[in-house]
């Protein structure tokens, strides 16, 4: 996957709450052109894949059980930049800090159900994209 390319999830709150038209809008109008996506469920074992990283952190269970709760919509997304100004559109993790008018500003509720994921390198953006995307899925 190139550097261009960043990936995401609606996460199960703006899922359950309605914004997923709203989100992919924001997400187009921000100029990312969407190369693959799909609607599904995540269970304890790819939650828990995806989350690697965090399982030495004290919300691990927690983050877990809320990914798990509903379904998502992942995606992958292109634009120069995507990674950083993709972090930029979505705003910061705690949606009470994320600048007015972010995707987490608008949509989501707690720094836990924050609406959106969005990788936070060139580098995850590829493996995260890989998981969740077979070659004949994305374009
Ligand atoms: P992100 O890159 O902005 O999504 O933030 P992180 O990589 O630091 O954390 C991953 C995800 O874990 C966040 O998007 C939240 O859904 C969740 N999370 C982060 N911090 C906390 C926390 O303090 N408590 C809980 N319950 N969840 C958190
Ligand atoms: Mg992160």
């Amino acid at each position: 996957m190139a550097t261009n390319r960043t990936f995401t999830m609606i996460k199960p709150d703006a899922v359950a709450n309605g914004h997923i038209g709203a989100i992919l809008n924001d997400i187009i109008a921000g100029g990312f052109k969407i190369v693959a996506m799909k609607y599904i469920q995540l269970n304890e074992e790819t939650a828990g894949n995806f989350y690697g990283v965090h399982r030495e952190r004290p919300f691990y269970g927690e983050l877990v059980r809320f990914m798990t709760s509903g379904p998502i919509v992942a995606a992958i997304l292109e634009k120069e930049n995507a990674v950083e100004d993709f972090r930029t559109l979505i705003g910061a993790t705690d949606p009470s800090k994320a600048v007015e008018g972010t995707i987490r500003n608008k949509y989501a509720k707690s720094i836990d159900a924050n609406a959106v994921h969005g990788s936070d390198s060139d580098e995850n953006a590829a493996i995260e994209g890989n998981f969740f995307f077979s070659m004949f899925e994305r374009f």
